[in-house]
């Protein structure tokens, strides 16, 4: 297998066109590409500059999860030091959980964030929303998003070969004029839900945070067919989110 390592998006490009697959730091395509065969040709996003971005308001694709640190927002650090085990957190990258792994813990974090993927294909580099990196799998450069005021993740303890543990990852954000907004994702089994919600403006006395009022707008989204165990852990995080708790 011939390895190759782009350092600008051309040269990226054009390794793509050639027919190279994706890698990351191989911990899942490993075990499979020794069973099945080595593919001729791979590229790893490790040396392209975009793609190894940790800030404020960018991730990219190829860092490593344990690179990923207090300078991006609460719900998406929390995300990542929750996956597997220290040294798979030493390997693994942001485009192979978000994009090649069926768990992808960091997803619902991004969903919060309402984060804004940069996609690279054959003819060149677009934006596009996270619902189309899961369907169509594209090759993931960065992620990007504004920071929202606050943000919360947990994910429950998980048995070893049982379902999936259950995750929930919620973000408010600013309004700027509007009444702020609020987004919360939940992983339930293999299936992630979102539900958007406006804090209430009008939440009335004794309801000085809004969670109940935004908690009842929540039912009326998908968040709405949750299983009443994973609500109250929803009901808890959006409780302490609003209240300016942060809850993990
Ligand atoms: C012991 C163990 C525990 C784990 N626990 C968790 C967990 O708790 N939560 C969780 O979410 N995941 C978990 N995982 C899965 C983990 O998220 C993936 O192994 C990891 O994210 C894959 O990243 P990688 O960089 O090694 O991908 P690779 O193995 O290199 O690639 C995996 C797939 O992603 C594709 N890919 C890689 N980079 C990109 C990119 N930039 N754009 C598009 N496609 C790309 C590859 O083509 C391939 O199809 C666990 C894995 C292990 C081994």
């Amino acid at each position: 297998m011939l390895l190759r390592l782009p350092t600008s998006v051309t040269e990226a490009q054009e390794c793509l066109a050639e027919g190279a697959v994706p890698i990351g730091g191989a911990t899942l395509v490993w075990a499979a590409w020794q069973r099945d065969g080595f593919p001729g040709l791979a590229v790893s996003l490790r040396e392209l500059p975009e793609a190894n971005a940790v800030g404020r308001e960018t991730l990219g694709g190829a860092v490593v999860l344990h690179r990923i640190d207090a300078r991006v927002p609460d719900v998406l650090r929390l995300a990542a030091a929750t996956v597997g085990t220290g040294a798979v957190r030493r390997t693994a990258t942001v485009g192979g959980n978000i994009v090649g792994s069926t768990l992808r813990c960091l997803l619902p974090a991004a969903l919060v964030l309402d984060a804004r993927a940069r996609i690279l294909e054959s003819d060149g580099v677009h934006e596009t929303d996270l619902s189309e990196v899961v369907a169509k799998r594209p090759v993931l450069l960065s992620l990007h998003w504004r920071t929202p005021m606050a943000s919360a993740y947990r994910k429950l303890p998980g048995e070893a070969g049982g379902e999936p543990p259950l995750v929930v990852a919620s973000a408010l954000h600013a309004g700027e004029g509007e009444p702020d907004r609020l987004r919360v994702a939940v992983r339930d089994g293999y299936d992630v839900l979102t539900g958007t919600t406006l804090r209430g403006a009008d939440a009335g006395p004794g309801a000085e945070t809004g969670a109940e009022q935004a908690l009842d707008a929540l039912r009326d989204t998908a968040l709405g067919e949750l299983p009443r165990a994973a609500w109250d852990v929803v009901r808890t995080q959006v409780t302490g989110l609003l209240a300016g708790r942060a809850a993990h």
